[in-house]
């Protein structure tokens, strides 16, 4: 039995299936839950405020958890190494206990925590739980590479055996005369105002939302029933998708959630496999991207006269979310119909998305533009079509776009078909682009490339 172990914490803000919390209160004495506020990631983080939130509330909600343990949530701000090391001397730990993550930060980061408990004579050890199957599991059989293609990805991860949830973690002890160190406010880590109506973050919502979810499932294309909406929480580990598919079980949406969550592995091992991927196109593309400014600023403000866009870049402004069906259409609309650089739009996503998560976020907006792992790079998607298939009430985009709340659902989709008359009346933007001219000239360059 070790005498005091160290987990430190980092997007596994939880303590339910949490296979390096459990294993440290088997294997030692005393438990130290640490928690070091990373000076580099938070001047990343200062620009995403509503990641920035909902990873405080999470904090919180995780230090009250550890308490009602009889233990509690260690702070420190730093550097996570030295911190670490800094604490782990001070209290004579014995070793380091570490949920393993994928992007080359953290990879990074794991190297530098194993080089440095060697010195100093800590018993280092990785753990999973942030994936479902490992990023560094699965590979093709045929070359040894990562998947880059969905499907047979898929077919190798659905049968590769899984590990047992972590045991319950009752109650541990904190080795005495540790400070705590207190949680920072919002104001004091950035000056940027969060959006109006996001999400708390935190376990115990984690598990809330997705009770609630589970009882209300609906069968009808609702907007606002047919996903979870657990990504902000996946992605902070407030709940392991382990214990997504296992809560999902005798539920209609099992199949669904166990397949949407092979591609939140399927993205995390392609960064962690190819880190390049985070900045880099993963195929080549036949034209150049279009630098308009003024589009941009359209997109980006929901002010592109398309009805479906705008409910969606003006909800990601209010709730830091939108579903993927919607971030799909916005996305096939700038890096398609207005063809500018996926890049800008990604950048756009991270500074507002509470779920921003660098490998889905790259991994989708690469697929979409063509670029990534998609095997039908240049599907363009009809805005207006989708608007209709997606919204056929129109009430979803009346709920955003307000402008438009007095129009039919038959003429919401395609608002520049009313009279000049009624459309001076309504106050909302003429279309920037017309989709039949623009979704040509794509296949044109795609045709001549
Ligand atoms: C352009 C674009 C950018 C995106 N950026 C992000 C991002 O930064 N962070 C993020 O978590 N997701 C991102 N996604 C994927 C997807 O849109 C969200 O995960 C999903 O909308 C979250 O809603 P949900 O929790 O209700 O999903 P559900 O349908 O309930 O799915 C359950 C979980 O599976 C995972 N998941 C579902 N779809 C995908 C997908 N296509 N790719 C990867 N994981 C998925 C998520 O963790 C999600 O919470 C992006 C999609 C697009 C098209």
């Amino acid at each position: 039995m070790l005498e005091t172990v160290v987990v430190l914490f980092n997007r596994d803000l939880r303590t339910v299936d949490h296979p390096a919390l459990s294993e440290a209160v088997k294997d030692a004495h005393f438990v130290v839950p640490l928690f070091v506020i990373d000076e580099k990631i938070i001047r990343t983080t200062m620009e995403r405020p509503n990641a920035l939130s909902f990873l405080l509330d999470a904090l919180n909600d995780l230090r009250s958890s550890l308490i009602s343990k009889g233990a509690d949530l260690i702070v420190r701000q730093g550097d996570p190494v030295k911190e670490l090391i800094k604490l782990t001397t001070n209290i004579n730990a014995s070793g380091v206990y570490v949920t393993s993550d994928s992007t080359p930060y953290a990879k990074n980061r794991e190297q530098e925590l194993a080089k440095e408990c060697y010195k100093e004579n800590l018993e280092f050890k990785l753990f999973p739980g942030a994936t479902v199957v490992d990023t560094n599991a699965i590979y093709t059989s045929s070359t040894g590479t990562p998947y880059k293609i969905f499907t047979p990805y898929w077919k190798k991860w659905i049968s590769y055996p899984r590990r047992s949830l972590a045991s319950e973690v009752k109650s541990f002890s904190l080795p005495e005369k540790i400070q705590s160190g207190s949680i920072p406010s919002l104001g004091e880590l950035t000056k940027l105002s969060v959006s109006p109506n996001i999400d708390k973050g935190g376990e115990s919502i984690a598990h809330q939302q997705l009770d609630r979810y589970l009882q209300n499932i609906q069968d009808d294309n609702n907007l606002a029933y047919s996903s979870s909406r657990m990504s902000p929480y996946l992605h902070f580990g407030c709940i392991s998708p382990l214990t997504m598919i296992s809560e999902s079980i005798d539920t209609s949406v099992h199949e669904n959630i166990t397949r949407q969550l092979c591609w939140r592995d399927f993205y995390q091992q392609l960064v962690a496999n190819i880190p390049e991927f985070i900045t880099d196109d993963l195929r080549t593309r036949p034209y150049k991207w279009n630098d308009h400014k003024n589009l941009f600023i359209a997109w980006s403000e929901g002010m592109t006269g398309f009805p479906i866009i705008d409910a969606g870049m003006r909800q990601l402004k209010l709730e830091g979310w939108i579903h993927n069906r919607i971030r799909l259409v916005v996305a096939s609309f700038l890096t398609k119909h207005l063809r500018m650089d996926w890049r800008l739009g990604a950048k756009h996503f991270s500074h507002w998305l509470v779920d921003v998560d660098v490998s889905s976020n790259v991994g989708n907006w690469q697929w979409i533009a063509g670029t990534g792992t998609d095997t039908r790079p240049n599907r363009i998607l009809n805005p207006i079509l989708q608007s209709k298939k997606i919204d056929p009430s129109g009430n979803y985009i009346k709920k955003y776009v307000k402008e438009l709340s007095v129009i039919s659902s038959k003429n919401i989709h395609e608002p520049w078909k009313l009279s000049e008359r009624d459309l001076r009346g309504l106050q909302y933007p003429h279309r920037v682009i017309d989709h039949e001219v623009e979704s040509q000239n794509f296949r044109t360059l795609i045709r001549n490339k």
